[in-house]
């Protein structure tokens, strides 16, 4: 391991252990909140995520409270953060671990439903202390500035020299410390816009602040084309009761429970529609037509007082009020 890497990584854990936040998941090294935690910031902030995660642990402890728990109250205590597939994949992923015991390395924990590899990675690293490295936004923002690497970090071989210095650096007893400090200088200090260099501990060999390039790295990935969507819904409703199934019209909100529909990608923004919804980079133009239950296939009645327990999403609100008008 060369000397730079060696000096890199004592300044990193000198100043994350000087800095660090006080988060309520730093408070144990438990895998299961850890887990809990990583999933959550991948949607949203660290301010954002507290509330949120302190309402999931309260109803959900432990590994095995989550597994046994029904997949509509999990879906229920993660409302608010979308990405709903995230919700069920924990849930399952409760499961095997309730079972088998928690894995404490990466390799086994990708193998689970939702375990990436920056959620196997810092699991297995923060929890267990395995020495393997992380590499998400902030880490690749990070070491793209401080190593000044015009990468095309969205492309997996442009991405792989940054897996690479992040696991070197990780490579050591404290690979929880490295990989939080390299999480936390991105989060903290070495922001997006108008990074603090003074500030940071790296400031004297970053080359990026060095050579007065920081707002150019790293590269800007091209932009998302976005995909329009016709999806016309058969709300069937009797009793106070509507007729809901598992959506597989769709490759978003896929598996939530919608009113029976049919879906197809269009090129050209529908004249008419009623409800216009955005999901990532999913355009959506809903229609709202008359239900027959012959063509319903398989489902379940669910009062409409029960809807937003199954299903939460802002979409399925827009539909109710939509009904209901
Ligand atoms: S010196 Fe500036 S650009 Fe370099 S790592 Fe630190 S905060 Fe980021």
């Amino acid at each position: 391991m060369s000397l730079e890497t060696k000096n890199a990584r004592r300044k990193l854990i000198t100043w994350y252990e000087e800095n660090k936040r006080a988060l309520p998941w730093r408070r144990s090294r438990d895998p299961y909140r850890i887990w809990i935690s990583e999933v959550m910031l991948q949607q949203t902030t660290v301010t954002a995520v507290i509330p949120y995660y302190e309402k999931f642990l309260t109803r959900f402890p432990t590994v095995k409270s989550l597994a046994t728990a029904s997949v509509g109250e999990v879906i229920e205590m993660w409302a608010g953060l979308g990405y709903y597939s995230r919700a069920r994949n924990l849930h399952k992923a409760a499961q095997v671990l309730a079972q088998k015991g928690f894995f404490n390395n990466a390799a086994e924990l990708l193998e689970l439903p939702g375990f990436g590899p920056y959620t196997s990675r810092a699991v297995a690293s923060l929890a267990f202390g395995e020495p393997v490295g992380v590499l998400d936004g902030n880490v690749i923002r990070v070491l793209t500035r401080y190593y000044g690497l015009k990468l095309k970090w969205w492309e997996k071989k442009e991405k792989q020299p940054l897996q690479d210095l992040s696991d070197a650096l990780a490579n050591t007893e404290k690979s929880s410390e490295v990989n939080q400090g390299l999480m936390e200088l991105g989060a903290t200090i070495c922001t997006p816009q108008r990074p603090l260099c003074l500030m940071c501990p790296w400031n004297k060999e970053c080359v990026a602040f060095n050579k007065g390039i920081t707002q150019l790295l790293p590269l800007s990935k091209p932009k998302q084309q976005f995909q329009m969507w016709n999806w016309t819904l058969n709300p069937l409703i009797k009793n106070d009761q509507i007729f809901m199934q598992p959506n597989t019209a769709t490759p978003f909100l896929k598996n939530m429970m919608f009113p029976a529909g049919k879906a197809e990608i269009t090129f050209k923004k529908p004249t008419a529609y009623d409800i216009k919804h955005g999901v990532t980079k999913y355009d959506i133009f809903i229609k709202i037509e008359k239900a027959s239950l012959k063509s319903m296939g398989p489902g379940e009645w669910v009062p409409l007082s029960q809807v937003k327990k199954i299903n939460p999403t802002s979409l399925m609100s827009k539909i109710l009020k939509f009904i209901e008008k």
